[in-house]
């Protein structure tokens, strides 16, 4: 066989993996979105069965073979063109695949559903001891991957770059620290005013009128629906079968206008990177989103950049009012503007503002990191919670459900890698959002007359359409022409609240 039909053979089998990969997604889609509960038990066997078979698909020896073969090849292209990334990539994946033995993986799997199903108890009831034995184990697995790397500095480094290639603790330790000796005083001298009065957003608004307005800003982003859709879920999430088929869901609060709104204006960001990856890469491991902060800046960048901005309000208010005349009849946009960007101290992560948004993912990436060095014990981690949160938002949950058992993610998986993404995923949205005004100067006056033309067409030349076919690291530099950088981020949040509050 020829090194060119080596290739062939090598990018068939690739596709099947992700097609077994994509029915597994699709399958995960319909269980939060349309299945009845009484499926459950069914659709999780099989679920994982999907998953297995393109887990072992992916690390049979066929594909290792090919790709030893395929080396002299690689070093022959041109490291830029399609087939020498693809081939980068693919490498990449197996050789981290292959380094977890299947015993300890299932072991990994086994528990991550034993103390999600924990979660889901002790999470209503507020009692974390009925996590506390699931979580010693997942901090104990949690570590045993780190030594399944042990070339890496910290147990989290291979956990981190599983996600956000490239990135280690070593280069988010000060990151972050920046991040929260900025916030902190930020957040206290925002919070030592009278607070902004928001109890317009607090009315009462219809479901629909809700999801068609959330649903006609996604359109007019660039949000493709002829190869999308937006379905309801608990929690509002993203996910993809192919380039032609990216979906979103939301969830609606009749009560709190901002619900389904930024959550659909958030996840359309997220879709957009999908939808906007080129064709030529459909059914590789290069098409898709090439880390989670990188992601996370898309889906932040239009969700708050562009749809917290007073120019986008100044085009998009009067549409909404006319959705809702009695709920906003007598309330100007700079109220209403004043109200969805009001700065609270509050106790959970995911309703949390843009200013203290950051806090609350340090808090959590610096106590995994105590856990994973062998600092802090499991048991002694509800307490470490409630310090570092009076320290750094000045706020004490009362309730555990409030504070250490809020978010799912150290009770479905592992302990390290998951946070990071958030925070990383703010400061790019400034730097990309910085560089795209760079290029094209009249951005910010063509979304005040709603049109997304330009901010979309440059998101998508620079970022979307290559998929995974950069690191992220090359990526963002190729993108804004600088390494990755806090200050166009902190640039963005000292001119925009030293506005709303006149510091
Ligand atoms: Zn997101």
């Amino acid at each position: 066989m020829s090194l060119e039909e080596k290739l062939a053979k090598l990018k068939t089998y690739l596709g099947e993996v992700n097609d077994l990969g994509a029915a597994a997604s699709l399958l995960a889609w319909d269980q939060v979105t349309y299945m009845p509960v009484g499926g459950a038990v069914a659709r999780q066997r099989q679920i994982a069965l999907l998953q297995r078979l393109s887990h072992e698909k992916f690390i049979g020896r066929e594909v290792g073979r090919l790709l030893d073969d395929l080396v002299p090849l690689e070093q022959e292209l041109d490291p830029d063109s399609l087939d020498a990334c693809l081939l980068r990539v693919a490498r990449r994946d197996y050789e981290h695949a292959v380094k977890i033995p299947p015993d300890f993986l299932a072991k990994l799997h086994e528990n991550a559903a034993r103390s999600y199903q924990a979660w889901s108890e002790a999470r209503p009831a507020n009692d974390f001891s009925k996590v506390v034995e699931p979580l010693e184990l997942t901090l104990e697995l949690s570590r045993r991957y780190g030594e399944f790397f042990p070339e890496s500095e910290h147990p989290a480094d291979p956990l981190i770059d599983q996600s956000d290639e490239g990135m280690t603790v070593a280069l988010l330790r000060p990151l972050f620290r920046t991040l929260r000796r900025e916030l902190v005083p930020l957040v206290e001298a925002i919070c030592s005013q009278e607070s902004v009065d928001n109890s317009v957003l607090h009315r009462y608004y219809p479901e629909n009128e809700q999801l068609a307005f959330g649903l006609k800003i996604a359109r007019d982003f660039g949000y493709d629906l002829g190869r999308g859709r937006q379905d309801k879920s608990p929690h509002p999430f993203a996910t993809n079968f192919s380039i032609d088929d990216v979906r979103i869901t939301t969830w609606v609060d009749e009560r709190d206008v901002r619900e389904a709104l930024f959550s659909t204006l958030h996840e359309s960001g997220h879709a957009m990177y999908e939808q906007g990856v080129s064709r030529s890469l459909e059914g590789t491991p290069l098409a898709s989103g090439v880390s989670s902060g990188v992601h996370e800046s898309q889906s932040r960048l239009w969700e708050n950049l562009v749809g917290r901005s007073r120019g986008f309000w100044e085009h998009y208010y009067p549409s909404l009012r006319e959705s809702f005349p009695e709920q906003l009849g007598g309330v100007s946009v700079d109220s209403f503007y004043r109200a969805i960007n009001s700065v609270r101290k509050s106790l959970v992560r995911t309703k949390a503002d843009e200013v203290t948004y950051n806090l609350h993912v340090i808090l959590r990436f610096e106590l995994e990191l105590e856990l994973l060095e062998g600092k802090l014990a499991i048991h002694d981690l509800p307490d470490a919670w409630r310090d570092r949160s009076y320290r750094y938002l000045g706020i004490t949950p009362e309730e555990d459900r409030d504070g250490v058992l809020q978010d799912v993610h150290w009770y479905s998986g592992a302990i390290g890698g998951a946070f990071q993404g958030y925070s990383l995923g703010n400061i790019l949205s400034a730097q990309f959002y910085e560089a795209a005004i760079n290029a094209v100067p009249s951005i910010p006056s063509e979304i005040e007359a709603g049109n997304f033309t330009s901010l979309y067409t440059w998101l998508k030349f620079n970022i979307y359409r290559h998929g995974r076919k950069y690191p992220p690291q090359d990526l963002i530099k190729r993108a804004t022409s600088q390494d990755l950088m806090i200050e166009p981020y902190l640039r963005y949040l000292r001119t925009k609240y030293g506005k709303l509050y006149s510091l």
